[in-house]
């Protein structure tokens, strides 16, 4: 309070010309200093997974100039960890790397959601799920923060896709904001307090994302309660004044010379209230002072490549292992074949703005001749990572050097030209010249068996070629320590537990949002509504090549005795639902388990996923230990968002409770009830005869309205009960034109009046 008075006091001695000026950035990357008044300039950077700091003028978008900073995991990968302390740790090295380098910001997460596999940026996007996404962005923006340096939350909201990104709308209903592209915001803002959001480039149902007073005010302020600072994506505002006014309080990178003036006009003409004005300058002034308590740290550079490692081999996911042909174990006499340029040339990050330029870069070939010391391993590229068709060549060359090898790993992968910023993919296929050696590989193998490794920051094909693999890892885009983390998974010196933050699809035709992405005439219809992903395949009954939520582990583990004890209750607001099972290591090494808890509501008024994640836990267990583990489950977690209600509705009834090892792993299952109330509809001439009858009030109001006989039986409609059901769906006042019925507009206006 203390603070906010003599910010807002110190706003007060400003000049306008010194407020609207507080508003627009200095230059590309700083905010403007006010010296008169003792106001410093403070300096943000790029971005989610590592620093991309431009000290000279640079070329902005690139990486030309930027400092050396270590690269860990993108999100695509982070998010496959499902592991909020190793996301808490990354956000904590970003922000000692921050301080050394005298950053007051990170631009990041970014926790958009993977709405199609084709988006450019879901590298940057950590899942396609809102419940997993937001208890790991809360969590790194919880490490970053706790270095005093801020987070910046992007891009708010519902930017899925790069195509027409500066100007397309989302066009998306409100449930399906609420609760699918929202939700993981909303749990960073109101658990992990970031002291900035990015507003996203985007239209949202028709406003840009910048000038959206009821995404950037009413729900983001007025029911999150944020009370950080509202900065533009770089270059997202377009009527400085307007956005202003619905809450955005820094335009970066400046419009020098147009906003600056622009909001002063709008100000002495009237058109702005000096109040916004103030606001959005108090708020730039927090954030200037929450910036003051960082303090210098030097760069921990060795220590932050090993973090970097552990990160990047945790977020591995095994998609298959067939016959364990993985690890490998280390013998005088192995030959392994390694094949693909990746194993020279790691993918590691994608291109655009989070581009970071890294301290070091361990190569996967030199990293598995140190972990295979006995072994032999041969190499020969393949094909060239950008190659779309075979170089028969290379290719010949493969196949000689995989000959007679005990193993054949294939590392495989998409075109770095395939993953930026600024456009999406047309499609989700591998190069045919590494599916087609792939083939060819398996077709001379001689019983050797194929392991592939992926490097690729979003979802992929897998179905046309992984019959031909015994084993497929995949890496993601894993940052600057991928080489020496996989080699960490082949050799078993780490057990792989990344599950999967999206669905692989068998084919691109199959994903919820293919008929309507990316949009046509400046628009993008959501139209699968809720049914995104996982929630969407489950719904079709779709087959899927690999589901959400899955991936394998060098040992197995058994679950059992599911226990659910409901306390509290759905209409006092405190219901509270434990969960309990118990997760037992039956294999032969120590592992780690992620124990999913996804809830359907069993039978729904409104249409709803058969399965959606609600929690979930990474345990980690020696062979043959076993833990009882807790999940618990608040009123939200079973409600959807009511449209007609415009609020979160527990719809009472039974509800199933699954456990298991992904969305369509489920290891135990139980139903139970729920009980409550759905709150009352509100009841017009527009309402139904079925809608007046259902309510308890609205009902026998209209019983005793309509009356009975003088022999006692109900008078008018209410005597014909096959006549109620046909024409039950008829609005009231409709029905007041049928005679006979009971029913008046003289009636509908007394009941009407009683009811408000
Ligand atoms: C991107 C943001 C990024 C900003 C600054 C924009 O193009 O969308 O994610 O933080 O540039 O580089």
């Amino acid at each position: 309070m203390a603070e906010n008075e003599s910010l807002a006091a110190l706003a007060g001695e400003l000049t306008v010309e010194q407020k609207a000026a507080l508003c627009l950035g200095s230059d590309f990357w700083h905010t403007a200093p006010v010296d008169a008044a003792g106001i410093e300039s403070i300096m943000v950077s790029d971005g989610p997974h590592g620093l991309r700091k431009q000290p000279g003028r640079g070329d902005d978008v690139g990486l030309a100039g930027s400092v050396p900073a270590t690269c860990f995991p993108t999100a695509s990968a982070l998010g496959s960890s499902w592991d909020p302390e190793l996301a808490r740790e990354v956000g904590a090295a970003l922000g000692v790397e921050a301080r050394a380098q005298d950053i007051a910001v990170v631009l990041g997460p970014g926790i958009n959601i993977k709405r199609s596999p084709l988006c450019g940026r879901n590298f940057e996007y950590l899942s396609e799920d809102p419940h997993l996404a937001g208890l790991l962005a809360a969590a790194m923006v919880g490490g970053l923060q706790s270095q005093q340096v801020g987070a910046s939350v992007k891009h708010f909201a519902a930017n899925n896709q790069e195509t027409d990104r500066m100007r397309v709308s989302a066009d998306v209903d409100e449930r399906t904001l609420r609760e699918i592209y929202l939700p993981a915001f909303e749990r960073v803002v109101t658990t992990a307090g970031p002291w900035t959001v990015m507003c996203a480039y985007n239209k949202v149902n028709g406003e840009y994302a910048s000038q959206n007073r009821w995404l950037l005010t009413d729900v983001l302020r007025g029911e999150w309660g944020f009370d950080g600072l509202v900065v533009s994506d770089w270059g997202a505002v377009h009527d400085r004044v307007a956005a202003l006014a619905a809450g955005l309080d820094l335009e970066m990178p400046p419009n020098l010379g147009v906003s600056d003036h622009a909001i002063v006009e709008a100000v002495s003409s009237g058109r702005l209230d000096m109040a916004v004005l103030d606001q959005a300058v108090a708020r730039m002034l927090r954030l200037v002072e929450r910036a003051r308590h960082r303090q210098p740290a030097a760069m921990p550079i060795d220590a932050h490549h090993r973090l970097a490692r552990r990160a990047a081999a945790g977020s591995m996911v095994l998609l298959k292992n067939d016959g364990s042909v993985l690890p490998l174990a280390d013998a005088p006499g192995l030959t392994v074949a390694a094949i693909g340029e990746f194993a020279r040339t790691p993918r590691f990050q994608g291109m655009g703005s989070s581009q970071v330029s890294p301290t070091r870069v361990d190569v996967p070939l030199d990293e598995l001749n140190a972990a295979l010391p006995e072994a032999t391993i041969r190499f020969a590229a393949g094909f060239g990572t950008d190659d779309d068709s075979a170089d028969a060549e290379l290719a010949a060359e493969a196949l000689r050097t995989a000959a007679g090898a005990d193993i054949i790993i294939a590392f495989l992968g998409l075109p770095p030209a395939d993953e930026s910023e600024g456009l999406d993919r047309r499609h989700i296929d591998l190069p045919d010249a590494q599916t087609d050696l792939l083939a060819k590989l398996s077709d001379t193998a001689g019983g050797a068996p194929i392991a592939v490794v992926l490097f690729n920051g979003s979802a992929v094909r897998t179905s046309t070629w992984d019959h031909a693999a015994s084993a497929v890892l995949e890496c993601w885009l894993g940052g600057q320590a991928t080489g020496s983390a996989l080699a960490d998974v082949l050799t078993g010196a780490v057990n792989p537990s990344g599950r999967l933050a999206e669905t692989i699809p068998l084919r691109l035709q199959d994903c919820p949002s293919f008929l309507n992405f990316p949009g046509e005439e400046g628009h993008v219809r959501y139209g699968e509504g809720v049914f995104v992903g996982y929630r969407g395949f489950d719904a079709a009954n779709m087959a899927v090549a690999y589901p959400f939520g899955h991936g394998l582990s060098y040992t197995t583990f058994d679950y059992g005795d599911l226990q659910v004890a409901q306390a509290g209750s759905a209409d006092a607001g405190d219901l509270s639902v434990a969960v309990t099972c118990t997760v037992t290591n039956v294999g032969a090494r120590s592992g780690c388990e992620v124990v999913q808890l996804y809830v359907a509501d069993a039978a729904a008024s409104v249409a709803r996923p058969p399965r959606e994640l609600k929690a979930f836990t990474k345990v980690d267990l020696a062979p043959e230990a076993q833990q009882r583990i807790t999940l618990t489950l608040t009123s939200r977690d079973f409600s959807y968002w009511s449209t007609t209600h415009r609020r979160w509705v527990l719809e009472p009834g039974d509800f199933q409770i699954a456990v298991g090892a992904s969305s369509r792993d489920i290891r135990c299952t139980q139903t139970i009830v729920i009980d409550g109330q759905m709150p009352a509809l509100p009841l017009t001439g527009m309402s139904t005869l079925e809608e007046w009858l259902a309510d308890p009030a609205g009902g026998q109001a209209l019983r005793e309205a309509i009356g009975v006989h003088p022999d006692g039986r109900p008078a008018g409609i209410l005597g014909h009960e096959e006549l109620i059901r046909m024409i039950g769906n008829i609005p009231l006042s409709t029905l007041a034109a049928f005679a006979g019925l009971g029913i008046t507009h003289e009636l509908i206006d007394r009941l009407t009046r009683t009811e408000s």
